[in-house]
């Protein structure tokens, strides 16, 4: 098999994403390999499709042994022999997967990394082929990362250990650059191929506003979201409780998260948030780790975050199906007087020394700082994410800056701009033009007529020239602009007053997505489908998403199958899931078209 047999057969997916291949082409060849890649990107098929291509056995060192057995599940049921060892299995449970492991049946092994320093582990891999150690969170061997685990530092002479030393892997999602140097240096990385995917995602629209009522502003934007589904993050469990008895009361569909709650509450109201059964879900930071909700439209911090990294990973649950959803930030009150008070008084960690704790609180203050500086940003707020993750970037023309709150709010800053340009340059020139002064292009048009000289010129400099001629076209529309046959720009009667700021100007939110309908699945097919798999998850005694994934469902419910071959096609549904339960979830999806035939029918 060649890698992307593998990929086909094992993950159901048909193209490599973006730097994928070229690690895994590095890894296959021998060669040391990093990768820093945003959350969701697809690090795991990094290190798995290698290890289904080399000799013998994968060790995966992973930080989070509540996740290894999830983990470990989801890749047997893609038909990929895995086992985990932790000390939180039984000993039976443990001799069973070692002698799996003795026997060649095992292709990855998931441990924790204080496992590699324990006599059994070392010695159980003295016994085995191992080829490839993967390692992931790599970013936790790092003292300037915020999750520093000192048993990462182990990590370099396990992998010395070996006679032949096999080839090794690390990933993060933290892309920082004193990070990135800290990981090639304290794993010892031999000449890595390094692989940084950008961070970027287009399809998120970023805001921040400071409202002076939080609730009142709260209650704007949920209203603005009618019908659609969102997470509202909080910085404290009373928070979440206060806002979700007050939004509960005034009749909006939602549902509570936190870890104070009881386990099985917690299950009850994740489930109704997912099948969408109430749309919107107040929670802490608790929220989150394994949710992949693909129609989230929309992520509202109610409170700032401590730093960017966790904003951005919260933030970021928005729009994971491709299509536009928004991230707001409500910055203002306590928010940062909460966090400082996080900082000075941290949970207990035995793990590290008074040193190391103090240089974590310089670390989190000196993140907490640029957090605020995202808030209070006057500039694009993606190009600030993205150069915080050591991406360089142009205003992105897709943020409450770039746009000047364009779609909602208040333009008047923007018109006295525009009119004013306009005004300079004679009520002569065409919109092309008044665009290239506002922004700055020195063309030779402009050049020429010496426009560089007049003190418009560039006072937009900020804004992306989409966002530029997206103001000209609403003034044109609402009629402060009138434009002649040859496209020459004038100024009505009404711009006076709001050149001399007696005036604001006010621009409503239009929300026209028609793209977003045609593209939509169809919602009664995806409960129903949700709920066979349910059914699979009980049966089989695994969790739901390893029968099919939220992303797989989805796709079905939008392309409606009628065959295997055609199923196979989605993305996120592998020869192996497909053979397994393809025939079910076509007969359901069969039984449901040929049920709304019906009812076309009698209507
Ligand atoms: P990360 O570890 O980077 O956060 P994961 O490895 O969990 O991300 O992958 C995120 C999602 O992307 C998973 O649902 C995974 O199946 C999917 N994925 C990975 N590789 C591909 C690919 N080549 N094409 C499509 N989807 C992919
Ligand atoms: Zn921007």
């Amino acid at each position: 098999m060649n890698k992307y047999q593998v990929l086909e057969k094992y993950f159901g997916y048909d193209t490599f994403r973006q730097g994928q291949e070229k690690i895994i082409d590095a890894i296959i060849g021998g060669r040391d390999a990093l990768g820093v890649m945003p959350t969701g990107a697809g690090k795991s098929v990094c290190f798995q499709v290698p290890a289904m291509l080399l000799r013998g056995v994968t060790v995966v060192i992973s930080p989070l042994i509540s996740l290894m057995k999830d983990q470990v599940m989801s890749l047997n049921c893609c038909g990929i022999p895995s086992v985990y060892i932790n000390t939180a299995m039984t000993d039976r449970e443990r001799d069973k997967a070692v002698y799996k492991i003795l026997n060649g049946k095992i292709k990855l092994i998931y441990v924790a990394p204080e496992r590699l320093t324990t006599s059994f582990f070392v010695s159980l891999c003295k016994k085995i082929e191992i080829s490839l150690i993967a390692v992931d969170e790599a970013h936790c061997v790092s003292q300037w990362g915020q999750d520093f685990r000192p048993a990462y530092l182990k990590i370099s002479d396990f992998v010395a250990s070996f006679e032949k030393r096999p080839v090794l892997c690390a990933f993060t999602a933290t892309a920082t650059p004193k990070v990135k140097e800290d990981i090639e240096k304290l794993l010892c990385l031999e000449n890595p191929e390094t692989v940084v995917t950008s961070f970027d995602r287009s399809n998120l629209y970023f805001e921040v506003v400071k409202p002076r009522d939080k609730r009142i502003a709260l209650k704007r934007y949920l209203d603005l979201y009618t019908g659609k589904s969102g997470i509202i993050y909080c910085s404290s469990r009373k928070c979440v409780d206060e806002l979700y008895e007050y939004l509960r009361h005034e009749k909006y569909p939602i549902v509570k998260y936190h870890a104070g709650m009881p386990k099985s509450q917690r299950a009850e109201n994740q489930e109704l948030f997912s099948s969408d059964k109430k749309e919107i879900i107040v929670a802490t930071n608790a929220f989150g780790m394994g949710i992949d909700k693909p129609n989230v439209s929309f992520v509202i911090h109610y409170n700032m975050p401590g730093d960017l990294e966790s904003y951005y990973q919260e933030a970021g649950r928005a729009g994971r199906d491709g299509n536009k959803a928004d991230c707001i930030l409500l910055f203002g009150g306590n928010d940062v007087r909460i966090q400082q008070y996080f900082i000075n008084n941290p949970e207990e960690n035995d793990e590290l020394t008074e040193e190391e704790k103090k240089r974590l609180k310089l670390l989190r203050k000196r993140k907490l700082a640029q957090m605020v500086a995202y808030c209070e940003s006057e500039g694009c707020l993606r190009r600030y994410i993205l150069s915080y993750f050591g991406e360089k970037s142009e205003s992105c023309g897709n943020c409450s800056c770039c746009t000047g709150e364009l779609r909602s709010g208040d333009v008047t800053v923007a018109a006295q701009k525009i009119f004013s340009c306009i005004k300079r340059l004679g009520e002569k020139e065409r919109a092309e033009t008044v665009k290239d002064v506002l922004k700055g292009n020195l063309t030779s048009y402009i050049e020429e007529n010496e426009f560089h000289k007049l003190s418009t010129f560039g006072i937009m400099s900020d804004a992306a020239e989409s966002v530029i001629s997206e103001h000209i076209s609403y003034f044109l529309s609402v009629g402060y602009i009138a434009s002649s046959k040859d496209g020459v720009l004038s100024l009505s009667g009404k711009c006076k007053p709001v050149l001399k700021s007696e005036k604001a100007v006010r621009r409503l939110a239009e929300r026209t997505k028609k793209q977003e309908k045609a593209e939509r699945p169809d919602m009664l097919l995806f409960a129903k489908l949700r709920n066979l798999r349910k059914e699979c998850a009980q049966k089989a005694s695994v969790p739901d998403f390893i029968i099919f994934d939220e992303l797989a469902l989805f796709a079905m419910a939008r392309h409606r199958p009628t065959s295997l071959e055609q199923m196979k096609l989605l993305p996120g549904i592998s020869t192996v899931k497909a053979e397994k339960y393809g025939a079910l979830f076509l007969k359901e999806i069969n039984r449901h078209c040929s049920e709304n035939l019906e009812n076309q029918k009698t209507n």
